[in-house]
């Protein structure tokens, strides 16, 4: 380990056991050595509880020998400078079996002041905590039962069979090397295709390095649940004018919370196996690279839209992932089947896929609907139609999603006759009609003042009529100016 810089702070959130040694088991080399007090501290501790009652805490690696040799003994500084703390972490290291390490807390102002001031980049902490965390990962292995799963190609195929009973329709086991993901991310930010979405940037290389958003990451376990619905007609829904088009993956209810809680089912499963392992499960909430990682797991291939793309599903399918800390076979990727293909590049509305694997998002409608907080493009209003919540024409006309299949999750029904709604009834809804009718649901994150934008320039584009004109007039008083603007751009058009 890099010893140039070697102090790292641990962030300290989470709370999860690092290992318990089985009885009559010793652990294996390096950690089996007396010396070497990191094996003690794996085996008979919780770490990140440790460093929870004593944060923030600095540790100094200031020695790591090849094959994962370290020692943490030396250079664990305490710097809260309240009074009596190190006492009390002392006596609570203690407790939890930590009397034989020598771990060192001293009250420091000043190294509490400089810690204040020169806190690690994000990048180095990252990378110095993941490191630490892989090499403890690697201890469990060998401490925490782990190492009585001797065949772990069979416990890759019970997790499979494991998430087909939780109701996912595919399970794949991907690594965390993605250079060629990270360097398309860098490109695309470069060239501002992400718009206003800086959180895309602002994670750095944790989003597409797994291991420096949770140390200790060996694999990820990615997983697919097809979200189709049987009622809605996309096609048809689209073709109607009057009518409000909502992607469909927003019918139902929210599958952030669907497919997290079956994910979470799904770690406890193999814990009941394993013993405690280093995981967190993800799904769209936070800086993953769930399309590069379900590609590498062999559930699929970017398609030219960007979307991953199935022989048997289409692309009409949530992705999930846990973040495992095990070292499980990795299963082999999918080769792309695009061909010469690039109906969804020519049938795009807003001619947002400027080139085969590129989005610019900021002409895409899904962006300009849901991603867009402020006023949408007006040279962009025409070509939205009558899609007011995301966009889904690039999948409707993708042949590889003629056959996909009908979800099996109930959850992921149709709610309100939300695939049939005109835009004037919705555009009449009040914000707690808003607010009741789309609780559990995704579109609520929206809020109701985008819902009236994007329904405003849903009504502008479509056919000029009485009921629309008038349901238009009742919005030019809004309390909101981004409403107004938007239904003052919509009469103008049927005045036209
Ligand atoms: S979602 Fe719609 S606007 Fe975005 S790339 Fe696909 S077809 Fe184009
Ligand atoms: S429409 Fe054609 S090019 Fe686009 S993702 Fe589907 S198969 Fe690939």
């Amino acid at each position: 380990m890099d010893t140039g810089s070697p102090t790292c702070s641990f962030d300290a959130k989470r709370d999860f056991e690092v290992g318990r040694r089985q009885p009559g088991k010793r652990p294996p080399r390096p950690f089996n050595q007396p010396d070497a007090v990191a094996g003690e501290i794996f085996v008979q501790t919780r770490i990140e509880k440790f460093a929870w009652i004593g944060q923030p805490i600095e540790i100094k690696v200031i020695q790591v020998y090849l094959r994962n040799s370290i020692k943490l003994n030396e250079g664990i500084c305490r710097t809260l400078d309240i009074s009596g703390v190190s006492e009390r972490a002392q006596q609570s290291a203690r407790q939890r079996g930590l009397a034989g390490t020598e771990v060192a807390l001293e009250p420091d102002r000043e190294l509490r002041r400089q810690h204040a001031r020169n806190r690690c980049a994000e990048r180095q902490r990252g990378r110095l905590v993941g490191q630490v965390q892989q090499y403890i990962g690697l201890g469990m292995i060998g401490s925490m039962g782990h190492a009585e799963i001797s065949d772990w190609g069979a416990l890759a195929a019970r997790i499979k069979d494991w998430g087909r009973e939780l109701g996912f329709d595919a399970i794949g086991i991907g690594g965390i090397d993605l250079p060629e993901a990270e360097q398309g991310l860098a490109d695309w930010l470069a060239a501002g295709f992400h718009g206003e979405m800086d959180y895309m940037a602002r994670h750095g290389t944790r989003r597409s390095r797994p291991a420096e958003l949770v140390p200790g990451t060996l694999r990820v376990i990615s997983a697919r649940m097809n979200y189709r619905p049987e009622a809605a007609d996309a096609a048809a829904n689209l073709a109607d004018a009057t009518r409000a088009y909502l992607s469909r993956y927003a019918l139902g209810r929210d599958y952030h919370k669907v497919i997290r809680a079956r994910l979470q089912k799904l770690a406890e499963r193999i814990e009941s196996e394993t013993g405690p392992f280093i995981h967190r499960v993800f799904t769209d909430s936070a800086p993953v690279m769930e399309v590069a990682i379900a590609s590498g797991a062999g559930l699929g291939w970017r398609g030219k839209h960007t979307l991953l793309l199935t022989r048997e599903a289409g692309s009409w399918f949530f992705l999930g992932e846990i973040l495992v800390g095990l070292p499980l076979p990795l299963d082999e990727p999918v080769s792309d089947h695009c061909g010469t293909c690039r109906r969804c590049l020519d049938v795009c509305p807003t001619g947002a896929i400027v080139a085969p694997y590129q989005v610019d998002a900021r002409r895409c409608i899904s962006y300009l609907t849901i991603e867009l907080k402020g006023s949408i493009p007006a040279g962009l209003r025409p070509l939205i139609g009558n899609r007011v919540y995301g966009c889904d024409d690039c999948q409707i006309h993708c042949p590889w999603n003629r056959d996909a299949p009908i979800t099996r999750e109930t959850d992921f029904a149709v709610r309100h006759g939300l695939d049939r709604a005109t835009l004037v009834d919705l555009f009449g809804w009040t914000q707690q009609a808003f607010e009741s009718r789309m609780a559990g649901s995704a579109i609520l994150r929206i809020g109701y003042e985008r819902w009236l934008r994007n329904l405003a320039v849903g009504l502008g584009n479509a056919p000029t009529s009485s009921q629309v004109v008038d349901a238009l007039r009742t919005r030019q008083e809004d309390s909101s100016a981004l409403v107004r603007e938007h239904v003052e751009w919509a009469l103008a058009r049927h005045a036209a």
